[in-house]
């Protein structure tokens, strides 16, 4: 593996420090400080792991740029202690900085063998507390619900695609997206009382949320506390 110096700073401290200008809550930067992302590239882009990119990971998708995975952590107001749902798994690495925010988490994720990677990925990396699933995300998890905060890290044609996974928000329950086809924006769903109300945040480029049926929904592994 090489080490990549800029400025005289390593690879994280420069990510770091280009997400401090732009990312307020203190306890998100932390997390992604405290999270290995070269456990979670594959092998051949590890010298590219700490750049604020998203890189391909097999499979036809991709780990999320860093700045994203932080704004929508930093959308979700978490402050430990919360039950979440992590909707596209993908790497693991975005299920691993909320977890690393002292967040419960659920990860469902509808390639296998990208549960598998993630699986040893949080292992290599040294991070408990999530629970990976391989399954339509789009369904989420009513078994394990309801959840205090939901990631949904693919994007939906529609809003009312995520019908099913704000029914599972807790009250005062955030949830947070990309929703659009060609022109997606994050858009945070909050639960108030009997309804719902949802506000549009940043531009973004997500690979789309694919509906699986039936959905062959299972507990892969359960990573213990
Ligand atoms: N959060 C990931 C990046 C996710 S990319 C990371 O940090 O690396 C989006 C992921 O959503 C892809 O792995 C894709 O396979 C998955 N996905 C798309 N539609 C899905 C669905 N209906 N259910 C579960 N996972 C889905």
């Amino acid at each position: 593996m090489r080490e990549i110096i800029w400025d005289g700073m390593d690879g994280r401290a420069r990510l770091l420090d280009g997400l401090r200008r732009v990312i307020d809550d203190d306890r998100v930067l932390d997390a992604v400080g405290a999270v290995p992302r070269d456990a979670f590239v594959p092998d051949a882009l590890r010298e590219f792991a700490w750049d604020d990119r998203a890189l391909p990971i097999g499979c036809d998708q991709t780990i999320s740029q860093p700045y994203v995975v932080a704004r929508m952590c930093e959308l979700l107001e978490l402050r430990g202690g919360e039950r979440v749902l992590d909707v596209g798994t993908g790497s693991g690495y975005h299920a691993a900085v909320l977890a690393a925010m002292g967040a419960e988490v659920w990860s469902i994720e509808r390639h296998a063998p990208l549960t598998e990677a993630a699986a040893a990925a949080l292992e290599r990396a040294g991070i408990t507390g999530i629970h990976l699933v391989v399954g339509d995300g789009c369904a989420g998890l009513p078994d394990h619900a309801p959840y205090d905060a939901i990631n949904v890290a693919a994007a939906a044609d529609r809003l009312e695609d995520l019908d099913a996974l704000r029914a599972q928000l807790a009250p005062g329950g955030r949830l947070v997206a990309p929703v659009g086809g060609a022109d997606q924006r994050l858009v945070v769903v909050r639960r108030e009382g009997p309804g719902w109300v949802s506000t549009d945040a940043d531009p973004v480029r997500f690979v789309p949320l694919v509906p699986d049926f039936p959905s062959p929904t299972g507990i892969f592994r359960r990573q213990g506390r």
